[in-house]
């Protein structure tokens, strides 16, 4: 037998259990060996009642009688009385009245929580309660305390599974190790079988520390490895070689209507030194909201200009294109820098006028949205590419933009979704990184506040104050069409609402997806002409839409947005020089949550996103899309001395110049993990 034997050699398993672990992905030996269990019971730690004492304990006992008053206003205790072969102890939850209906069953349960000394007796205080199953603990219970349990699989008891697992232990020392053996040694990490054995078949629960962080380290290690490779591929490619001109960046810079911040000083010169070296850039360019991007990626397209090369900045909307387009014509044109935008509303002939300046060079910068590296648009020689808020360019899409060019062209992708280190350092780690971390001087900040429905009019009262006194508003709600699935508000329903009652007589405007760009366009312009008070809107004009004289932003049910997400939002005001308005009303009449809490208190994206990357993981920041690459199966990305350790080692394995060859395991983790990203 061997690692790959399919499971239905082991004696056990029939054809319908076979079939069962089939279902849970589980075909051969080696697959039930990293199935890994789900969490751990820790009987070690389980005391008698009678032996209990102040702390934290776990006790394993029945309910003998449970019941449930209410105290005060609002608030409700359960008390009962649990009972073991030694003693009995009391028990007491605050606000938990379901405690009794689950108590009342009179199965055995672990309660889990503080033994405390109060109102003159020892109780057990809101102990969380799991129901404790005879098979958790068989059958290797006897040997050890601390218990595995593993994900449901559909169609097989508990108790199966692991049955299955003990006759497997003895395949456990035939599973190879991974990565190099200066690795495992030099990091002090467990082998790969040792680590997997620890976590089926842990004697102590510093065994499942230790297996885990041995899995853990691998994981994070093949994402930065793939990362490094990337860029070192890429870095392999040659580039246009763009010398840094000063007479041409210092005019730029004095047309400007303001001085560059420090942190936009430094980041165009990182980029102008990417620009001469023989390969081309792969740099994000990250800051806040309003730090001012589009003015360093304007620098830059001066500095390409002159050199004889174009520009294209891509943006993912139409409208954000439309605004790009204009900024950048504002900064460029008095230089005689060509300045064009291509959106899907310009068709036939001024379309195909617009591809043959394109492709004859006597355009500079080209404006749009990703059309622009779509078949049919060809140029004269690209140089330099601008990705404005999207999070990622992906193979595809490179492999698109060699095509256009003879060389591979300079990339900068700008996002305002700051960042945190630990992903910069994982999924982003091929890139290069610039920060603005400083805001133009005298911006101020946006007064933020959590609403709940009760007091929606005086909130309505306020908006209404600042739409008297010439400023707009904009309203966010998450649904484009009623659904009567979900209790969430949508922009057609609220549009009419406010239109007909609230805010009659105001000028009340329609934003959402589902409209046509030239439709989109015109609301846009009205707004953005103060034409229309208050904005109805779904999240379209989430990013970089720039109206100044818009002061409010009222965000409908905020609790289902990320933090980073109402960050962004909050963005669209507090860009001019009148003091603005954060409004985030909940769902319900709820105490908010302490997430959104954060928001409250806080302006800082970066803090904001650590937080969501904590609370919700990276999905929730950084798109479905790129799911694929974070699912993660024991790391998590909020473990930054790990990352930082397998940061370490992948430099080094880079250094000592190791062949992936050698390790079959590792170069298919990394092979799917650079899939996403790179050329091949
Ligand atoms: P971002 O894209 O980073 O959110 P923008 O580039 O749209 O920011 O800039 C926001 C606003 O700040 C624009 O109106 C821009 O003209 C202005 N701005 C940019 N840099 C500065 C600066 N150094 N000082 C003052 N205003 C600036
Ligand atoms: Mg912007």
């Amino acid at each position: 037998m061997k690692l790959s034997t399919p499971l239905s050699s082991i004696k056990g398993v029939g054809p319908k259990t076979e079939e069962a672990l089939m279902g849970a992905g589980l075909k051969t030996i080696e697959d039930a060996l990293v199935y890994l269990p789900r969490r751990y019971d820790d009987f070690s730690e389980v005391v008698s009642i009678v032996d209990l004492k102040p702390g934290n304990v776990v006790v394993r006992a029945r309910c003998e009688s449970v019941s449930t008053r209410p105290v005060r206003r609002g608030m409700r205790i359960t008390t009962a009385v649990l009972a073991d072969a030694t003693s009995k102890v009391k028990a007491v939850w605050f606000n938990q009245p379901y405690r009794e209906t689950q108590l009342k069953s009179g199965k055995e349960f672990l309660f889990s929580g503080q033994f405390v000394f109060q109102y003159n007796r020892y109780q057990l205080q809101n102990p969380s309660v799991e129901q404790f199953e005879e098979s958790d603990a068989a059958p290797q219970a006897s040997s050890s305390k601390i218990v595995p349990v593993y994900r449901h699989i559909k169609g097989i008891k508990p108790k199966t599974v692991q049955d299955l697992f003990n006759q497997l232990r003895v395949f456990m020392e035939f599973i190879p190790e991974t990565l190099p053996d200066w690795i495992v040694q030099g990091q002090g990490l467990v082998g790969r079988a040792e680590a997997i054995r620890f976590l089926h078949f842990p004697d102590s629960s510093s065994q499942v520390d230790r297996g885990r962080e041995r899995l853990a380290f691998e994981e994070i290690f093949e994402m930065i490895l793939a990362a490094q490779l990337n860029k070192q591929d890429h870095a392999k490619l040659t580039g246009w070689q763009i010398p840094f001109d000063q007479p041409t960046v210092k005019s730029f810079v004095e047309s400007l209507p303001f001085n560059l911040t420090n942190a936009q000083r430094r980041a165009a010169w990182q980029i102008l030194q990417d620009l001469e070296s023989p390969h081309p850039m792969n740099r994000l360019l990250q800051g806040d909201v309003g730090s001012g991007k589009t003015a360093v990626a304007g620098l830059i397209a001066r500095q390409v200009a002159q050199a004889g090369l174009q520009t294209a900045v891509m943006a993912p909307t139409e409208i954000l294109a439309t605004q790009h387009a204009e900024t950048l014509s504002r900064l460029l044109e008095p230089f005689g820098v060509n300045v064009a935008l291509l959106s899907g509303s310009v068709k036939s002939r001024p379309r195909q006028e617009i591809l043959s300046r394109l492709v004859s060079g006597d355009i500079d910068v080209i404006v749009g949205t990703h059309a622009l590296i779509q078949r049919g648009v060809e140029y004269h020689k690209l140089g330099f590419v601008v990705i404005d808020e999207q999070h990622r360019f992906g193979v595809k899409q490179r492999q698109a933009l060699l095509e256009k060019s003879q060389f591979m062209p300079h990339l900068l992708s700008m996002t305002a979704t700051p960042i945190p280190r630990s992903l910069a350092l994982t999924l982003y780690g091929e890139l290069d990184v610039s920060v603005l971390d400083e805001l133009p001087a005298g911006r101020q900040p946006i007064e933020t506040k959590i609403w709940s429905p009760t007091s929606a009019s005086k909130l309505y009262e306020s908006i209404d104050k600042e739409i008297s006194g010439g400023r707009q508003a904009y309203v966010i709600c998450s649904l484009i069409d009623e659904n009567p699935d979900n209790d969430r508000k949508s922009v057609e329903a609220e549009y009419r609402r406010l239109k007909s009652t609230i805010f009659y007589g105001r000028k009340i405007g329609l934003l959402h997806g589902k409209l046509k760009a030239d439709e989109k366009d015109a609301v846009m312009r009205q707004f953005a002409a103060g034409d229309i008070d208050i904005l109805v809107s779904t999240t379209v004009v989430e990013v970089g839409v720039n109206v100044p004289n818009a002061t409010v932003m009222l965000i409908e049910n905020a609790d289902h947005f990320g933090l980073s997400q109402l960050h962004q939002l909050r963005g669209r005001v507090g860009r001019g020089e009148h003091k603005s308005y954060c409004h985030l009303m909940m769902s319900g009449n709820d105490k908010p949550s302490n997430r959104l809490r954060e928001i409250e208190s806080s302006q800082d994206g970066f803090y904001l996103a650590e937080v969501d990357l904590k609370l919700r993981g990276p999905g929730e920041i950084y798109g479905r899309a790129q799911h694929g690459a974070l699912n993660l199966q024991i790391a998590t990305l909020a473990d930054v001395k790990l990352i930082t350790r397998a940061q370490e080692a992948a430099e080094e394995f880079i250094k000592k110049q190791e062949d992936l060859v050698q390790y079959k395991h590792l170069a298919r983790a990394v092979s799917r993990y650079q899939r996403l990203t790179t050329l091949n």
